[in-house]
């Protein structure tokens, strides 16, 4: 039997990643998105997937829609990364927030049990659920502290799979993921607004860029490497959940300084404080320890800070050029 894959979420950055990985391992891949007929697909595009992958207009708040969505696909491993995944925008929209995440999980869970879908379920959880981790890296047994409607949110979906796995014996997993970077993010999120700005200032075509806290640490890796675990986890006998990190704490001020360094400019001459972007309640410091996904996966992280900034900065240089001279958005 092929395997077919579902990807929930396919046009965000780790849906474009993972349909490349599935269809070279020989995957029938499907992914949706809230509207296929209005979406860009520019991850999907730029990764050289979109005509190899079905797009399916799904909602995963809408059960009647979820349930025809899964008996059109019927597929054998579902990837559910749709969300609102910004944790600033969480603040304002927490209803969206928890209904796009904590409801969505739980109606893709009661789809699965109902429709008893032999299917292996990967769910998309977050280390904003574990707030700060005190400076002593967070592993799969460290206590869940949300800060956020979003990390609340995700936290609320972790234990949902957990609870539908040992009550009703479901294939179901979720991957703690710290952050994860690429060129694929999009510039609502700091990384790549500093990467994109900082460009730009080098460029002449912006003045300033507006930060807020920039002594919070982060544990930052590398999209294309995130997405190989969570293959990875739905290719183990048995379900578990996985704690998926560099290891490597960075502050803010540090990514900030890595990416106008490699463009020969000292990030203190262009930088202001915003406290507009301050949010209500931030999580200071946190870092992830991967020991598990190393042992019974074999994943580690190959790429950590400085050199993920140093790579963002390289490819936005080169797709700045490309655009420029017409070659490529
Ligand atoms: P993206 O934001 O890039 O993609 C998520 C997709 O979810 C969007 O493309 C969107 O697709 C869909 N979506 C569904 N409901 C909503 C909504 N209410 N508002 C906005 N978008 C919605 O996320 P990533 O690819 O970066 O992350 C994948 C998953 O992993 C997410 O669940 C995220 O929360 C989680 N995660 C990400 C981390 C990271 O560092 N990137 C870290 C830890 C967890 P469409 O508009 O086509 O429907």
């Amino acid at each position: 039997m092929t395997d077919r894959a579902l990807i929930f979420g396919i046009g965000g950055q780790d849906g474009a990643y993972l349909a490349h990985l599935l269809v070279n391992k020989g995957y029938e891949v499907h992914g949706t998105s809230r509207d296929v007929d209005v979406a860009p697909f520019d991850g999907l595009r730029q990764m050289s997937v979109l005509d190899k992958v079905h797009l399916h207009s799904a909602n995963l708040t809408d059960y009647g829609n979820l349930i025809q969505t899964l008996r059109t696909v019927e597929p054998t491993e579902i990837y559910n990364l749709s969300a609102q995944s910004s944790v600033g925008l969480s603040f304002d929209q927490p209803i969206e927030t928890l209904n796009s995440i904590a409801s969505a999980t739980l109606n893709l869970l009661e789809a699965i049990r109902f429709l008893d879908l032999p299917v292996r379920l990967y769910n998309a959880s977050s280390s904003e659920m574990f707030g700060d981790t005190a400076k002593q890296p967070a592993d799969e047994t460290t206590t869940f502290q949300p800060h956020s409607p979003y990390a609340i949110a995700k936290a609320a979906a972790h234990w949902l799979i957990e609870s539908y796995r040992k009550g009703y014996g479901l294939y179901a997993c979720s991957g703690i993921l710290f952050n994860h970077e690429s060129p694929l993010r999009n510039e609502r999120f700091v990384t790549q607004k500093i990467v994109r700005t900082a460009v730009s200032i080098k460029l002449g075509t912006e003045t300033r860029l507006k930060l807020g806290d920039l002594s919070i640490v982060r544990d930052w890796g590398w999209s294309p490497e995130y997405v190989e675990a969570m293959w990875l986890m739905l290719q183990q006998a048995e379900p578990e959940d996985f704690v998926i990190a560099t290891g490597k704490a960075a502050s803010l001020e540090d990514f900030t300084r890595t990416v106008f360094e490699r463009l020969g400019l000292d990030w203190k001459a262009y930088v202001d404080f915003d406290p507009g972007v301050v949010r209500p309640y931030e999580v200071d410091y946190t870092v992830g320890n991967s020991r598990k996904a190393l042992q019974k996966l074999g994943w580690s992280a190959r790429l950590t800070m400085p050199e993920i900034a140093i790579r963002l900065v390289d490819m936005e240089l080169e797709r700045v050029g490309r655009r420029s001279t017409g070659t490529g958005n």
